[in-house]
């Protein structure tokens, strides 16, 4: 019986051994992709890119598909919007394609407006809706209140759209939660909700797309109005994130990785994996720097150089920042903050890195884990892979969602730049 247990368990590691081989073998088949692992060939190559892109080769080939589309380089134009939740207020503003929900409340108020509007481009998002028990509001616009500021009454449909020359380049894309399920993209001005069948709407979510594109799909995995749980793995990438994003990938679940810049360049493969995967790329400073003890142009400088390294690594930098030790004195927060970040923490710190004792790290996150934690553990130690082996299923099998920090931030309100963040507790 024992024996047959420990088997099974085998199969399952070589399993996601097998998976992690294939995968590296897909990598493996492109030749650019071998082309470009060779660093001085990569640097040339980017030198190459940015000399086009600075002599406009970039934009021409852009003009000469979408004459009236404007530069391909600019940021892509986006929605914002904020609701008014009942007994809770106005939540931040969520950026394009991201929830917006507060657990155990509805939303009573709405507003919208647009981030990157291209330069000379005209028109704005508009947009109405349609309150309990009196109907629809009529049109508002570009940040003004749809629906009663204060009121009680729940929003029970939704209705946006685009005017002027960017709705002949743009669509924008409505959906909202209602009893636990996302309903399907309303395009364009068309209905979101159920109206008059007394149901209410519990999250939005609002996507601006160029005509022709589809809204990106990543961030609907998460069902907000179940519980979940951000493991976050330190330190890494090493030799040891293998067998945990293995472990991920069995479960279909994301972690976030907080990664020492210095160690990224000898360990691209799996900085992509983890991308790949859906998984979070941290920043973790340049080489495990205290950011309490040092300056702010420093500590800048430290998650820039990481940011680059993870940036050729990986295609995109990262997109959360976890000063080493924890250490948020001195310049930290100003520093972080001026640069857009927060600074995730923890609230279970499995202290993984001192008892190297699995069975002890797998206690201690089972014995504490709460609906909205961020759970702190270290990818560079075999304790700690074998511990993650033992507890990403077993979260699962206890009905939590493995999600990045992100994924938990926007599922819980968002995250603030220059704030510190050590749960999303409802
Ligand atoms: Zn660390």
């Amino acid at each position: 019986m024992a024996a047959e247990k420990g088997e099974k368990k085998m199969s399952k590691r070589s399993t996601a051994r097998q998976k992690g081989r294939d995968r590296g073998q897909m990598q493996h088949r492109s030749a650019i992709h071998d082309l470009l692992r060779v660093p001085r060939l990569r640097l040339f190559m980017a030198i190459l890119c940015t000399i086009a892109l600075t002599f406009g080769m970039g934009n021409w080939a852009a003009d000469m598909k979408e004459p009236v589309q404007a530069a391909e380089t600019e940021p892509a134009m986006g929605a914002l919007c904020a609701a008014e939740y009942y007994g809770h207020g106005w939540t931040d503003w969520v950026p394009d394609n991201s929830p917006l929900f507060v657990s155990g409340s509805y939303p009573t108020a709405f507003r919208a407006a647009l981030s990157n509007q291209p330069e000379g481009s005209t028109g704005t998002i508009q947009y109405e809706v349609n309150v309990s028990g009196s109907g629809w509001t009529g049109t508002c616009e570009n940040g003004q209140t749809a629906g009663m500021e204060g009121g009680e009454m729940p929003l029970e449909g939704i209705r946006v759209w685009l005017n002027g020359s960017i709705a002949e380049l743009y669509d924008v894309f409505t959906r909202v939660l209602t009893d636990g399920q996302w309903s399907d993209w309303a395009v364009n001005g068309s209905e979101a909700g159920e109206v008059g069948v007394g149901k209410h709407i519990d999250g939005i979510r609002i996507a601006v797309v160029k005509k022709g594109e589809q809204p990106a799909e990543t961030a609907s995995t998460v069902d907000p109005s179940r519980p979940m749980v951000a493991l976050t793995f330190d330190d890494g990438p090493g030799r040891f994130d293998a067998q945990i994003l293995g472990a991920l990938e069995s479960v279909g679940g994301h972690a976030t990785f907080f990664m020492v810049g210095n160690r990224v360049g000898g360990h691209a493969d799996l900085v992509q994996r983890m991308a790949a995967d859906g998984c979070e790329l941290g920043n973790h400073s340049w080489n495990h720097d205290n950011f309490s003890k040092i300056p702010a142009a420093a500590i800048q400088n430290s998650v820039q150089q990481t940011n680059s390294a993870i940036q050729s690594a990986a295609g995109s930098p990262a997109t959360v920042v976890r000063p080493p030790y924890g250490a948020t004195g001195g310049s930290c927060m100003q520093a972080l903050g001026a640069m857009g970040y927060a600074a995730v923490l923890w609230r279970i710190d499995t202290l993984d890195w001192k008892t190297r004792n699995a069975d002890q790290t797998v206690n201690t996150v089972l014995s504490q884990v709460r609906d909205g934690d961020i759970i702190l553990m270290h990818s560079i130690y075999q304790q700690s892979a074998d511990a993650a082996s033992r507890i990403i299923p077993e979260l699962v099998n206890r009905g939590f969602q493995l999600v990045t920090v992100t994924e938990l931030a926007n599922a819980r309100g968002g995250m603030v730049p220059g704030a510190k963040y050590g749960a999303f507790h409802q």
